[in-house]
């Protein structure tokens, strides 16, 4: 089905002057975030604000997270076509589309099932494929689910969760919120052999990430 002009054309000005304007130079994650209708990932009363430079309320408490922000954490895994990623967090399902019109193989978990719907779903209606949706807690998965080239958390960690670095691959790439539940720092991980190479890319606020080595339910 054809788009309305006007939605193609705020997702252009958004990667332009949100995205690209911010550093963000990856030409494949630039033309993925040109693709993918984020209008068809937000609630149908929120069409309109799909394209603002804000992140967005989708039910059960979570949100789809800013644009920049999804576009710098895509940058920082430097995904590759035929990567295995894993994203913790499915939400809406925009960050797993992303990495899926990469050409990346993607498993995404979600802990609430009603929103592991609403991904596949979404995902239906956008004609993305190769995402896989998982429902369960994404700290709790057993080894032989990986190993992954590159892990996206999209929630926010007391610390680096120990069952996420052993699910990467040699040279993983790893990105993460980590920190309170009101504040956290962007932090990317690379795993070379048994050494852990930490990098801090500014201050974040995400919903808490939930679980076995997350926060526990309030
Ligand atoms: N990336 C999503 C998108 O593109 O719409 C937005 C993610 S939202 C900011 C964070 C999500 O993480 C919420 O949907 C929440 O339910 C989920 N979550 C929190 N803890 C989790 C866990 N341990 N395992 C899987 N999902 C979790």
């Amino acid at each position: 089905m054809k788009e309305d002009i006007g939605y193609t054309v705020r997702r252009n000005q958004m990667v332009d002057q949100q995205i690209a304007a911010r550093g963000v130079s990856d030409p494949a994650v630039l033309d993925a975030m040109r693709r993918v209708p984020r209008h068809l990932f937000v609630p149908e009363s929120l069409k309109d604000d799909a394209y603002d430079d804000c992140p967005l309320p989708i039910g059960y408490g979570a949100t789809i997270s800013q644009p920049y922000i999804v576009g710098l954490m895509t940058a920082l895994i430097e995904p590759k076509p035929g990567d295995r990623v894993l994203e913790v967090g499915a939400g809406s399902g925009y960050q797993a589309a992303i990495l899926g019109l990469i050409g990346c193989r993607v498993t995404a978990i979600e802990r609430i099932p009603e929103l592991a719907h609403l991904a596949q779903t979404n995902l239906k209606q956008a004609g993305v494929e190769g995402v896989t949706i998982m429902v369960g807690d994404g700290t709790a998965l057993s080894g032989s689910e990986g190993p992954f080239n590159a892990i996206i958390t999209t929630a926010a960690a007391p610390d680096v969760p120990p069952s996420l670095v052993a699910l990467l691959a040699e040279g993983g790439r790893m990105v993460l919120p980590v920190g309170d539940r009101d504040m956290q720092v962007l932090t990317c991980i690379h795993k070379t052999g048994t050494k852990l190479t930490v990098s801090h890319h500014g201050a974040v606020r995400f919903v808490p990430l939930i679980g076995a080595q997350g926060w526990s339910p309030v």
